[in-house]
């Protein structure tokens, strides 16, 4: 039998996985075909990530363009996390859709069906299948097919950090694996990522949760090198959504727009910052469109900021220039160390909705050498033992990858399938 197997570590930088702190990456990797140059989406950050992985698209064609977006309930454009569990149903009602394109879920409906196992946020979860087509597990609610809440009779109450992770991997392996055996099955660990965000990299703390997530992959390969032996034909894809930088500032960039005398008040719906940690999304409604110039004079002028993306520009880095959208900012980066001797450096922007910026500690979401480098490796379905591939690859090429192995079609997405060759 043909089945998939997608394990998310959340936030492990490729420069991490090394024989000192993930010795079972490691030994994985010699045994599978390991894509060198994986790079993230933009923003870097799960939630994109995650409709990224689901459909094999970009933001522009998928349509959730941030971790923070902005969405028009009815007074005005204002900030939104789509982290909570009841975003997804706030972007149904705010525009009449979830996402634009289908999912894996969706299209595996008919074809093995699909289960999620999530401990990132409620909203990561969700965009793995926002519509119901197959089985998502997570702590703030599970839905069957249909978008069947599955909570009482199945309840999923695995804690937020490195030990629900395990004993969601262990649901995982035998239940998911060994019982329901889906056509694909997804396991996303909240570690390294959540404890990234709360303790400096390379700390103590980081790197005990980064050996909790190895012990986690073991555990996942194990299992599958089980149910090969014993005939199925396993595609096997291990990978991290993206990478971190260290925070050494945290920008107040709706303050400074507002000091400017370019939006009116803290919280007002003329030009409206939705932060995606170390970028910033910036929102006009049409009656506001006209300070679009202005806006992107200031930022020219701030020491703070790397890149700006206005208008067309945002076509090259993956977003629509059609919608209420009209710049993307990322902060500066530098290559220098912290005290732990974790080289990458970045600005966040403040984010009142997550408080998930720290001084010190990591986060992601720009442009950054860093936050921009996940890793990636494939064992199974074909692809080489011990290769190592250094063509540019994306998260936008695992849906097809997948599908390709199924043996279903893979039309209608931005990436294409990995070289197996
Ligand atoms: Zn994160």
């Amino acid at each position: 039998m043909k089945r998939a197997v997608l394990v998310v570590r959340d936030g492990l930088r490729a420069d991490m996985i090394t024989p000192e702190l993930t010795p079972i990456l490691v030994r994985l990797a010699g045994d599978a075909r390991v894509f060198a140059n994986h790079r993230g989406v933009f923003p870097s950050t799960t939630r994109v990530t995650s409709a990224s992985i689901a459909t094999g698209c970009l933001p522009a064609r998928h349509g959730l363009e941030g971790n923070v977006v902005a969405l028009d309930e009815g007074d005005g454009l204002i900030a939104v996390s789509a982290g909570t569990p009841d975003f997804r149903d706030r972007l149904q009602r705010a525009t009449g859709r979830t996402l634009m394109v289908p999912t894996l879920a969706q299209r595996l409906e008919k074809h093995g069906g699909s289960i999620v196992f999530s401990n990132v946020s409620a909203g990561a979860a969700q965009f793995q299948n926002p519509d119901g087509y197959g089985y998502v597990y997570h702590r703030q609610g599970s839905y069957g097919p249909g978008r069947w809440p599955l909570s009482g009779k199945d309840p999923f109450d695995v804690t937020h950090d490195s030990a629900g992770d395990a004993a969601m991997t262990e649901r995982f392996v035998d239940e998911i694996l060994g019982r329901r055996r889906p056509a694909l099955a997804v396991l996303w660990q909240c570690e390294p990522d959540h404890c990234q965000h709360a303790r400096p990299l390379g700390s103590p703390d980081h790197r005990a949760a980064i050996a909790g997530a190895d012990a986690c992959a073991a555990r996942v390969a194990t299992a599958v090198e089980a149910l090969k032996a014993a005939g199925d034909d396993i595609l096997l894809i291990i990978c991290s959504d993206h990478g971190h930088e260290t925070v050494d500032e945290v920008i107040p960039l709706e303050t400074l727009l507002g000091d400017a005398g370019l939006k009116a008040a803290a919280g007002s719906t003329d030009v409206v910052v939705a932060s995606n940690g170390t970028s910033a999304l910036i929102y006009l409604p049409d009656a506001e469109r006209h300070r679009a110039g202005a806006v992107v004079e200031f930022l020219r002028g701030q020491v703070w900021v790397g890149d700006i993306f206005a208008g067309p520009d945002l076509a090259a880095v993956g977003h629509r220039t059609d919608t209420a959208l009209a710049i993307a900012v990322t902060t500066r980066n530098r290559d220098t160390t912290n005290p732990y001797g974790v080289a990458g450096m970045s600005h966040a922007i403040v984010d009142p909705l997550s408080g998930e910026s720290n001084v010190g500690c990591g986060q992601h979401g720009g442009l950054g050498r860093h936050e921009q480098q996940p890793f990636m490796m494939v064992h199974g379905g074909g692809f080489g033992r011990a290769t190592r591939v250094d063509a540019p690859s994306s998260p936008v090429n695992i849906a097809p990858t997948v599908l390709r192995h199924l043996g279903l079609p893979h039309d209608g997405m931005d990436g294409a399938p990995l070289s197996r060759e």
